[in-house]
Protein backbone atom coordinates (compact mmCIF):
# COMPACT_ATOMS: atom_id res chain seq x y z
CA UNK A 1 0.00 0.00 0.00
CA UNK A 2 1.49 3.19 -0.65
CA UNK A 3 1.60 6.06 1.88
CA UNK A 4 -0.84 8.80 2.54
CA UNK A 5 0.51 11.69 2.06
CA UNK A 6 -0.52 14.84 3.68
CA UNK A 7 -4.05 15.88 2.31
CA UNK A 8 -4.78 18.81 -0.76
CA UNK A 9 -6.18 21.95 0.69
CA UNK A 10 -9.03 23.71 -1.24
CA UNK A 11 -6.59 26.07 -1.42
CA UNK A 12 -4.49 23.84 -3.55
CA UNK A 13 -1.36 24.20 -1.07
CA UNK A 14 -0.13 20.48 -1.80
CA UNK A 15 2.22 21.97 -3.74
CA UNK A 16 0.91 20.80 -7.09
CA UNK A 17 0.98 23.34 -9.53
CA UNK A 18 -2.73 24.53 -11.03
CA UNK A 19 -1.92 23.92 -14.55
CA UNK A 20 1.33 22.89 -16.51
CA UNK A 21 2.21 25.50 -19.21
CA UNK A 22 4.44 24.94 -21.82
CA UNK A 23 7.07 27.44 -20.43
CA UNK A 24 7.35 25.32 -17.11
CA UNK A 25 7.53 21.87 -18.42
CA UNK A 26 11.34 22.20 -19.62
CA UNK A 27 12.14 20.17 -23.11
CA UNK A 28 10.40 17.10 -23.78
CA UNK A 29 13.46 15.22 -25.70
CA UNK A 30 16.06 16.36 -23.38
CA UNK A 31 13.47 14.93 -20.72
CA UNK A 32 12.69 11.66 -22.34
CA UNK A 33 16.45 11.37 -23.64
CA UNK A 34 16.82 10.77 -19.36
CA UNK A 35 14.66 7.85 -19.33
CA UNK A 36 16.05 6.19 -22.88
CA UNK A 37 20.03 6.70 -21.30
CA UNK A 38 18.56 4.61 -18.43
CA UNK A 39 17.51 1.86 -20.30
CA UNK A 40 20.76 2.13 -22.78
CA UNK A 41 22.54 1.80 -19.53
CA UNK A 42 20.51 -1.14 -17.99
CA UNK A 43 20.66 -2.94 -21.45
CA UNK A 44 24.37 -2.28 -22.42
CA UNK A 45 23.65 -1.14 -25.55
CA UNK A 46 25.92 -1.01 -28.20
CA UNK A 47 27.69 2.49 -28.11
CA UNK A 48 27.12 2.94 -31.74
CA UNK A 49 23.46 1.76 -31.43
CA UNK A 50 22.94 4.42 -28.98
CA UNK A 51 24.72 7.05 -31.35
CA UNK A 52 22.24 6.08 -33.83
CA UNK A 53 19.25 6.21 -31.80
CA UNK A 54 19.90 9.00 -30.02
CA UNK A 55 18.96 11.59 -32.56
CA UNK A 56 15.77 11.13 -35.06
CA UNK A 57 16.57 10.15 -38.95
CA UNK A 58 15.21 13.24 -40.44
CA UNK A 59 12.88 16.11 -38.98
CA UNK A 60 11.19 18.09 -41.14
CA UNK A 61 9.27 21.85 -40.54
CA UNK A 62 7.00 23.24 -42.99
CA UNK A 63 5.30 26.79 -43.29
CA UNK A 64 2.51 26.72 -45.21
CA UNK A 65 -0.45 29.03 -45.84
CA UNK A 66 -4.06 27.91 -45.64
CA UNK A 67 -6.78 30.36 -46.67
CA UNK A 68 -9.40 30.54 -44.18
CA UNK A 69 -13.56 30.66 -44.49
CA UNK A 70 -13.33 35.10 -44.08
CA UNK A 71 -11.10 34.87 -46.97
CA UNK A 72 -7.75 36.29 -45.16
CA UNK A 73 -4.81 33.59 -45.40
CA UNK A 74 -3.00 32.47 -42.33
CA UNK A 75 0.68 30.63 -42.21
CA UNK A 76 0.88 27.74 -40.04
CA UNK A 77 4.01 25.44 -39.17
CA UNK A 78 4.04 21.81 -39.48
CA UNK A 79 6.37 18.93 -38.44
CA UNK A 80 7.25 15.55 -39.47
CA UNK A 81 10.04 13.86 -37.37
CA UNK A 82 11.12 10.53 -38.50
CA UNK A 83 13.11 8.43 -35.48
CA UNK A 84 13.86 5.08 -36.80
CA UNK A 85 12.67 2.30 -39.73
CA UNK A 86 14.89 -0.11 -39.12
CA UNK A 87 12.11 -2.40 -37.98
CA UNK A 88 9.97 -1.06 -41.01
CA UNK A 89 8.13 2.17 -42.35
CA UNK A 90 7.59 5.36 -39.96
CA UNK A 91 4.80 5.04 -38.19
CA UNK A 92 3.07 7.62 -35.57
CA UNK A 93 0.42 9.66 -35.02
CA UNK A 94 -0.20 13.52 -36.47
CA UNK A 95 -1.49 16.14 -33.48
CA UNK A 96 -2.85 18.61 -34.17
CA UNK A 97 -2.21 21.51 -30.56
CA UNK A 98 -0.95 24.90 -30.02
CA UNK A 99 1.96 24.15 -28.38
CA UNK A 100 3.15 21.38 -31.02
CA UNK A 101 7.18 22.24 -31.52
CA UNK A 102 9.83 19.83 -32.49
CA UNK A 103 11.48 18.70 -29.69
CA UNK A 104 7.96 17.65 -28.58
CA UNK A 105 7.93 15.61 -31.83
CA UNK A 106 11.48 14.03 -31.44
CA UNK A 107 10.45 12.70 -28.07
CA UNK A 108 6.92 11.47 -29.65
CA UNK A 109 8.82 9.43 -32.53
CA UNK A 110 11.39 7.78 -30.97
CA UNK A 111 8.59 6.14 -28.30
CA UNK A 112 6.82 4.98 -31.42
CA UNK A 113 10.39 3.81 -32.35
CA UNK A 114 10.71 1.56 -28.54
CA UNK A 115 6.48 0.90 -28.73
CA UNK A 116 6.62 -0.97 -31.88
CA UNK A 117 9.82 -2.70 -31.57
CA UNK A 118 8.52 -3.66 -27.99
CA UNK A 119 5.34 -5.55 -29.54
CA UNK A 120 7.92 -6.64 -32.80
CA UNK A 121 5.79 -4.69 -34.87
CA UNK A 122 7.40 -4.82 -38.31
CA UNK A 123 7.06 -0.64 -38.30
CA UNK A 124 10.09 2.20 -36.90
CA UNK A 125 8.65 5.27 -35.09
CA UNK A 126 7.46 8.78 -36.43
CA UNK A 127 5.38 11.33 -35.13
CA UNK A 128 4.00 14.55 -36.64
CA UNK A 129 1.95 17.39 -35.94
CA UNK A 130 0.81 21.13 -36.55
CA UNK A 131 1.06 24.08 -34.27
CA UNK A 132 -2.38 25.21 -34.05
CA UNK A 133 -5.68 24.91 -31.89
CA UNK A 134 -8.21 23.01 -34.06
CA UNK A 135 -10.99 24.16 -31.67
CA UNK A 136 -11.13 27.79 -33.22
CA UNK A 137 -11.45 26.69 -36.27
CA UNK A 138 -14.41 25.55 -38.55
CA UNK A 139 -14.96 21.71 -40.39
CA UNK A 140 -14.08 23.53 -43.65
CA UNK A 141 -10.99 25.43 -42.61
CA UNK A 142 -9.61 22.17 -40.69
CA UNK A 143 -9.87 20.45 -44.08
CA UNK A 144 -8.27 22.85 -45.71
CA UNK A 145 -5.28 22.80 -43.21
CA UNK A 146 -5.39 19.07 -43.79
CA UNK A 147 -4.95 18.75 -47.16
CA UNK A 148 -2.76 21.79 -47.80
CA UNK A 149 0.01 19.80 -45.20
CA UNK A 150 -0.58 16.73 -46.74
CA UNK A 151 0.10 18.14 -50.20
CA UNK A 152 2.81 20.00 -48.73
CA UNK A 153 4.91 16.57 -46.78
CA UNK A 154 3.96 14.76 -50.16
CA UNK A 155 6.42 11.92 -50.58
CA UNK A 156 7.72 12.18 -47.27
CA UNK A 157 4.96 10.19 -45.69
CA UNK A 158 3.38 6.89 -48.09
CA UNK A 159 2.11 3.29 -47.25
CA UNK A 160 5.61 1.72 -47.18
CA UNK A 161 7.70 4.57 -46.21
CA UNK A 162 5.77 6.55 -43.36
CA UNK A 163 2.16 6.07 -42.07
CA UNK A 164 0.32 8.30 -39.91
CA UNK A 165 -2.19 8.57 -37.47
CA UNK A 166 -4.72 9.96 -35.15
CA UNK A 167 -3.25 11.64 -31.72
CA UNK A 168 -4.40 14.19 -30.06
CA UNK A 169 -6.46 16.44 -31.74
CA UNK A 170 -7.43 14.75 -35.04
CA UNK A 171 -9.57 12.15 -35.96
CA UNK A 172 -10.91 9.33 -38.27
CA UNK A 173 -12.20 12.66 -40.91
CA UNK A 174 -8.72 13.94 -40.55
CA UNK A 175 -7.12 10.67 -41.75
CA UNK A 176 -9.58 10.31 -44.52
CA UNK A 177 -9.00 13.89 -45.87
CA UNK A 178 -4.80 12.75 -45.52
CA UNK A 179 -5.52 9.41 -47.29
CA UNK A 180 -7.63 11.20 -49.95
CA UNK A 181 -5.07 14.03 -50.50
CA UNK A 182 -2.19 11.77 -51.12
CA UNK A 183 -3.91 9.23 -53.14
CA UNK A 184 -5.08 12.26 -55.40
CA UNK A 185 -1.65 14.00 -55.39
CA UNK A 186 1.32 11.52 -54.90
CA UNK A 187 -0.85 7.88 -55.91
CA UNK A 188 -2.93 8.91 -58.40
CA UNK A 189 -1.42 6.05 -60.65
CA UNK A 190 -2.72 3.34 -58.20
CA UNK A 191 -5.11 4.77 -55.77
CA UNK A 192 -6.31 1.81 -53.72
CA UNK A 193 -2.53 0.67 -53.59
CA UNK A 194 -1.96 3.72 -51.22
CA UNK A 195 -5.07 3.73 -49.15
CA UNK A 196 -2.89 2.36 -45.99
CA UNK A 197 -0.68 5.54 -46.06
CA UNK A 198 -2.67 6.34 -43.10
CA UNK A 199 -4.21 4.16 -40.67
CA UNK A 200 -7.00 5.04 -37.99
CA UNK A 201 -9.23 6.20 -40.93
CA UNK A 202 -13.21 5.75 -40.86
CA UNK A 203 -14.96 2.02 -41.66
CA UNK A 204 -16.12 3.64 -45.07
CA UNK A 205 -13.29 4.81 -46.25
CA UNK A 206 -10.80 1.38 -45.15
CA UNK A 207 -10.24 1.56 -41.61
CA UNK A 208 -10.38 -1.19 -39.41
CA UNK A 209 -13.38 -2.07 -36.69
CA UNK A 210 -11.98 -1.73 -33.53
CA UNK A 211 -9.61 0.93 -34.30
CA UNK A 212 -11.39 4.09 -32.35
CA UNK A 213 -11.40 2.13 -29.24
CA UNK A 214 -8.39 -0.26 -29.94
CA UNK A 215 -5.88 2.05 -27.86
CA UNK A 216 -8.86 2.08 -24.59
CA UNK A 217 -8.98 -1.68 -24.95
CA UNK A 218 -5.38 -2.17 -25.05
CA UNK A 219 -4.89 0.16 -21.58
CA UNK A 220 -7.81 -2.12 -19.87
CA UNK A 221 -6.25 -5.21 -21.06
CA UNK A 222 -2.83 -4.21 -19.43
CA UNK A 223 -4.95 -2.74 -16.12
CA UNK A 224 -6.78 -6.22 -16.33
CA UNK A 225 -3.46 -8.59 -16.34
CA UNK A 226 -1.95 -6.13 -13.22
CA UNK A 227 -5.15 -7.06 -11.46
CA UNK A 228 -5.06 -10.80 -11.78
CA UNK A 229 -1.02 -10.62 -10.99
CA UNK A 230 -2.07 -8.46 -7.79
CA UNK A 231 -5.08 -10.67 -6.93
CA UNK A 232 -7.03 -7.13 -7.34
CA UNK A 233 -10.95 -7.19 -7.98
CA UNK A 234 -11.93 -4.44 -10.90
CA UNK A 235 -15.30 -5.18 -9.88
CA UNK A 236 -16.19 -2.18 -7.48
CA UNK A 237 -13.21 -0.75 -7.57
CA UNK A 238 -12.49 3.39 -8.51
CA UNK A 239 -10.51 5.06 -11.10
CA UNK A 240 -9.57 8.72 -12.14
CA UNK A 241 -8.97 9.67 -15.68
CA UNK A 242 -7.25 12.64 -16.98
CA UNK A 243 -7.99 13.31 -20.50
CA UNK A 244 -11.44 12.42 -21.99
CA UNK A 245 -10.36 12.05 -25.75
CA UNK A 246 -10.40 9.10 -27.55
CA UNK A 247 -8.43 7.18 -24.89
CA UNK A 248 -9.72 8.69 -21.75
CA UNK A 249 -13.28 8.30 -22.75
CA UNK A 250 -13.24 4.52 -24.15
CA UNK A 251 -10.80 3.15 -21.74
CA UNK A 252 -13.29 4.62 -19.03
CA UNK A 253 -16.08 2.92 -20.71
CA UNK A 254 -14.50 -0.46 -20.70
CA UNK A 255 -13.67 -0.45 -17.34
CA UNK A 256 -16.87 0.76 -16.41
CA UNK A 257 -18.18 -2.39 -18.07
CA UNK A 258 -15.94 -4.45 -15.45
CA UNK A 259 -17.42 -3.05 -12.54
CA UNK A 260 -15.06 0.15 -11.87
CA UNK A 261 -16.31 3.74 -10.72
CA UNK A 262 -15.01 6.30 -12.28
CA UNK A 263 -14.66 9.02 -9.36
CA UNK A 264 -12.96 12.14 -11.24
CA UNK A 265 -12.04 13.00 -14.44
CA UNK A 266 -10.66 16.45 -15.92
CA UNK A 267 -9.63 17.56 -19.64
CA UNK A 268 -8.12 20.95 -20.86
CA UNK A 269 -11.41 23.37 -19.66
CA UNK A 270 -11.64 21.77 -15.81
CA UNK A 271 -12.07 18.25 -13.68
CA UNK A 272 -14.95 16.98 -11.60
CA UNK A 273 -15.41 14.65 -9.06
CA UNK A 274 -18.06 12.00 -7.96
CA UNK A 275 -17.42 9.75 -5.00
CA UNK A 276 -20.48 8.16 -5.96
CA UNK A 277 -19.43 8.04 -9.78
CA UNK A 278 -19.18 9.11 -12.34
CA UNK A 279 -20.83 7.17 -15.97
CA UNK A 280 -18.69 7.51 -18.45
CA UNK A 281 -21.47 7.41 -21.46
CA UNK A 282 -23.41 10.00 -19.94
CA UNK A 283 -20.26 11.89 -19.94
CA UNK A 284 -19.38 11.39 -23.44
CA UNK A 285 -22.96 12.31 -24.81
CA UNK A 286 -22.28 15.67 -22.34
CA UNK A 287 -18.85 16.38 -23.64
CA UNK A 288 -19.96 15.70 -27.05
CA UNK A 289 -22.07 18.42 -26.81
CA UNK A 290 -20.24 20.63 -24.90
CA UNK A 291 -16.36 20.14 -25.97
CA UNK A 292 -15.66 19.22 -22.38
CA UNK A 293 -15.91 17.59 -19.04
CA UNK A 294 -16.46 20.79 -17.39
CA UNK A 295 -19.84 21.76 -15.86
CA UNK A 296 -21.58 18.39 -16.10
CA UNK A 297 -24.26 18.56 -13.39
CA UNK A 298 -24.09 14.88 -12.33
CA UNK A 299 -20.40 16.11 -10.67
CA UNK A 300 -18.88 18.74 -8.84
CA UNK A 301 -15.87 21.12 -10.42
CA UNK A 302 -12.77 20.34 -8.18
CA UNK A 303 -9.21 22.02 -9.09
CA UNK A 304 -6.83 20.30 -10.98
CA UNK A 305 -4.93 20.73 -7.30
CA UNK A 306 -7.12 18.34 -5.83
CA UNK A 307 -7.97 15.83 -8.49
CA UNK A 308 -4.64 14.77 -8.44
CA UNK A 309 -5.52 13.94 -4.46
CA UNK A 310 -8.55 12.26 -4.90
CA UNK A 311 -8.31 8.53 -3.37
CA UNK A 312 -8.76 6.19 -6.06
CA UNK A 313 -7.48 2.92 -7.17
CA UNK A 314 -6.37 3.24 -10.09
CA UNK A 315 -5.12 6.61 -11.96
CA UNK A 316 -5.25 7.13 -15.84
CA UNK A 317 -3.41 9.80 -17.11
CA UNK A 318 -5.07 9.93 -20.47
CA UNK A 319 -4.36 13.77 -21.62
CA UNK A 320 -0.82 15.04 -22.51
CA UNK A 321 2.79 14.35 -22.01
CA UNK A 322 4.78 15.80 -18.65
CA UNK A 323 1.22 15.86 -15.91
CA UNK A 324 3.29 14.23 -13.46
CA UNK A 325 5.62 16.01 -11.81
CA UNK A 326 7.31 15.69 -7.97
CA UNK A 327 4.14 17.61 -6.69
CA UNK A 328 2.13 15.36 -8.25
CA UNK A 329 3.85 11.98 -7.99
CA UNK A 330 3.46 13.12 -4.07
CA UNK A 331 -0.36 13.55 -4.15
CA UNK A 332 -1.21 11.16 -5.56
CA UNK A 333 -4.01 8.49 -3.50
CA UNK A 334 -3.72 5.33 -5.64
CA UNK A 335 -2.00 2.26 -6.17
CA UNK A 336 -1.89 2.16 -10.18
CA UNK A 337 -0.80 4.80 -12.21
CA UNK A 338 -1.77 3.16 -16.10
CA UNK A 339 0.13 5.43 -18.34
CA UNK A 340 -2.51 6.29 -21.57
CA UNK A 341 -1.02 9.41 -22.52
CA UNK A 342 2.38 9.10 -24.11
CA UNK A 343 5.27 10.44 -21.89
CA UNK A 344 2.99 11.66 -19.02
CA UNK A 345 5.43 11.03 -16.64
CA UNK A 346 8.87 12.86 -15.17
CA UNK A 347 11.86 10.94 -14.19
CA UNK A 348 12.19 12.07 -11.20
CA UNK A 349 8.19 11.34 -10.84
CA UNK A 350 8.73 8.08 -11.45
CA UNK A 351 11.41 7.60 -8.57
CA UNK A 352 8.86 9.01 -6.02
CA UNK A 353 6.04 6.47 -7.25
CA UNK A 354 8.52 3.73 -6.64
CA UNK A 355 9.45 4.82 -3.68
CA UNK A 356 5.52 5.34 -2.67
CA UNK A 357 4.49 1.67 -3.82
CA UNK A 358 2.41 2.92 -6.64
CA UNK A 359 2.49 0.71 -9.41
CA UNK A 360 3.07 2.18 -13.02
CA UNK A 361 2.41 0.51 -16.34
CA UNK A 362 4.19 2.46 -18.74
CA UNK A 363 3.20 4.31 -22.19
CA UNK A 364 4.92 2.64 -24.63
CA UNK A 365 3.40 -0.90 -23.34
CA UNK A 366 0.27 0.36 -21.66
CA UNK A 367 -0.92 2.55 -24.66
CA UNK A 368 0.33 0.29 -27.34
CA UNK A 369 -3.17 -1.11 -28.52
CA UNK A 370 -3.62 1.56 -30.89
CA UNK A 371 -0.78 0.91 -32.93
CA UNK A 372 -1.25 -2.80 -32.55
CA UNK A 373 -4.81 -2.06 -34.49
CA UNK A 374 -2.91 0.22 -37.06
CA UNK A 375 -1.01 -2.46 -37.97
CA UNK A 376 -3.78 -4.43 -38.71
CA UNK A 377 -5.81 -2.33 -40.13
CA UNK A 378 -2.16 -1.54 -42.76
CA UNK A 379 -2.56 -5.13 -43.27
CA UNK A 380 -5.97 -5.28 -44.18
CA UNK A 381 -5.52 -2.77 -46.87
CA UNK A 382 -2.51 -4.42 -47.86
CA UNK A 383 -4.53 -7.60 -48.69
CA UNK A 384 -7.65 -6.31 -49.68
CA UNK A 385 -9.19 -7.71 -46.66
CA UNK A 386 -11.61 -7.00 -43.55
CA UNK A 387 -11.68 -8.56 -40.64
CA UNK A 388 -14.86 -8.91 -38.96
CA UNK A 389 -14.58 -6.32 -35.07
CA UNK A 390 -14.31 -9.91 -32.72
CA UNK A 391 -11.41 -10.67 -34.90
CA UNK A 392 -9.54 -7.54 -34.28
CA UNK A 393 -10.01 -7.59 -30.75
CA UNK A 394 -9.45 -11.19 -30.10
CA UNK A 395 -6.09 -10.23 -31.82
CA UNK A 396 -5.58 -7.21 -30.02
CA UNK A 397 -5.94 -9.15 -26.55
CA UNK A 398 -3.82 -11.84 -26.98
CA UNK A 399 -0.97 -9.87 -28.64
CA UNK A 400 -1.74 -6.99 -25.52
CA UNK A 401 -1.48 -9.61 -23.17
CA UNK A 402 1.56 -12.03 -24.79
CA UNK A 403 4.04 -8.67 -24.73
CA UNK A 404 2.71 -7.93 -21.19
CA UNK A 405 3.84 -11.37 -19.87
CA UNK A 406 7.20 -10.39 -21.52
CA UNK A 407 7.30 -7.32 -20.17
CA UNK A 408 6.46 -8.96 -16.50
CA UNK A 409 9.48 -11.68 -17.19
CA UNK A 410 11.91 -9.32 -18.15
CA UNK A 411 11.07 -7.36 -15.37
CA UNK A 412 11.05 -10.16 -12.45
CA UNK A 413 14.02 -11.91 -14.08
CA UNK A 414 16.34 -9.17 -14.28
CA UNK A 415 15.11 -7.09 -11.58
CA UNK A 416 14.08 -3.77 -13.93
CA UNK A 417 11.72 -1.30 -13.17
CA UNK A 418 8.92 -1.72 -15.83
CA UNK A 419 9.98 0.99 -18.02
CA UNK A 420 13.24 -0.06 -17.95
CA UNK A 421 11.70 -3.55 -18.72
CA UNK A 422 9.76 -2.64 -21.87
CA UNK A 423 12.40 -0.39 -23.23
CA UNK A 424 14.65 -3.59 -22.68
CA UNK A 425 12.68 -5.56 -24.96
CA UNK A 426 12.08 -2.81 -27.53
CA UNK A 427 16.15 -2.20 -28.02
CA UNK A 428 17.54 -5.51 -27.49
CA UNK A 429 15.23 -5.97 -30.83
CA UNK A 430 16.63 -3.01 -32.32
CA UNK A 431 20.26 -3.88 -31.42
CA UNK A 432 20.43 -7.51 -32.91
CA UNK A 433 18.80 -6.04 -36.28
CA UNK A 434 21.76 -3.11 -36.51
CA UNK A 435 24.37 -6.22 -35.36
CA UNK A 436 23.44 -8.38 -38.31
CA UNK A 437 22.58 -5.93 -40.94
CA UNK A 438 25.81 -3.70 -40.37
CA UNK A 439 25.66 0.47 -41.07
CA UNK A 440 25.91 1.02 -45.06
CA UNK A 441 27.93 1.63 -46.99
P1 LIG B 1 -7.75 13.49 -27.80
O1 LIG B 1 -7.47 14.75 -28.50
O2 LIG B 1 -8.85 12.62 -28.31
O3 LIG B 1 -8.02 13.76 -26.25
C1 LIG B 1 -7.13 14.50 -25.46
C2 LIG B 1 -7.81 14.81 -24.14
O4 LIG B 1 -6.88 15.50 -23.30
C3 LIG B 1 -9.01 15.71 -24.27
O5 LIG B 1 -10.01 15.30 -23.37
C4 LIG B 1 -8.46 17.07 -23.87
O6 LIG B 1 -9.45 17.96 -23.40
C5 LIG B 1 -7.50 16.68 -22.80
N1 LIG B 1 -6.50 17.72 -22.52
C6 LIG B 1 -5.83 18.50 -23.40
N2 LIG B 1 -5.05 19.38 -22.76
C7 LIG B 1 -5.21 19.14 -21.44
C8 LIG B 1 -4.67 19.73 -20.26
N3 LIG B 1 -3.79 20.73 -20.33
N4 LIG B 1 -5.07 19.25 -19.08
C9 LIG B 1 -5.95 18.23 -18.99
N5 LIG B 1 -6.51 17.64 -20.07
C10 LIG B 1 -6.14 18.10 -21.28
O7 LIG B 1 -6.36 12.68 -27.79
P2 LIG B 1 -6.14 11.12 -27.59
O8 LIG B 1 -6.00 10.51 -28.92
O9 LIG B 1 -7.12 10.59 -26.61
O10 LIG B 1 -4.67 11.13 -26.95
C11 LIG B 1 -4.45 11.31 -25.55
C12 LIG B 1 -3.04 10.85 -25.20
O11 LIG B 1 -2.89 9.47 -25.59
C13 LIG B 1 -1.90 11.58 -25.91
O12 LIG B 1 -0.78 11.61 -25.08
C14 LIG B 1 -1.62 10.69 -27.12
O13 LIG B 1 -0.32 10.89 -27.63
C15 LIG B 1 -1.79 9.34 -26.47
N6 LIG B 1 -2.06 8.24 -27.40
C16 LIG B 1 -3.13 8.26 -28.23
C17 LIG B 1 -3.35 7.18 -29.07
C18 LIG B 1 -4.56 7.10 -29.98
O14 LIG B 1 -4.77 6.04 -30.58
N7 LIG B 1 -5.36 8.13 -30.10
C19 LIG B 1 -2.47 6.09 -29.08
C20 LIG B 1 -1.39 6.10 -28.20
C21 LIG B 1 -1.20 7.17 -27.36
Amino acid sequence: MPSQPAPISESGTSGVPKERALKDRGNLFEIASKQFEKAFDAVDLDPDVREILRQPKNELIINFPVRLDDGRYHMLKGYRVQHNNLMGPFKGGLRYHHEANLDEMKALAAWMTYKCALHDIPFGGAKGGIKFNPREHSQDELQRITRRFTHALGSNIGPEWDIPAPDVGTNDRIMVWMMDTFMNVVGYLDKNAVRRVVTGKTIASGGSYGRQEATGMGLVHCISEWAHDENFSLDGCSFTVQGFGNVGSHCARLLAKKGAVMVGVGDWKGYIANPEGINPHKLGEWVNETGSVADYRAAKAISREQFFGLETDIFIPAALELEIGAAEAEALRCKLVAEGANGPTYPEADDIMAKRGIHVIPDILANSGGVVVSYYEWLQNKRSERWDHADVLQRLERRMRRTYAAVRQTASQRGFDWRTACYALGLERLQQCYIERGIFP
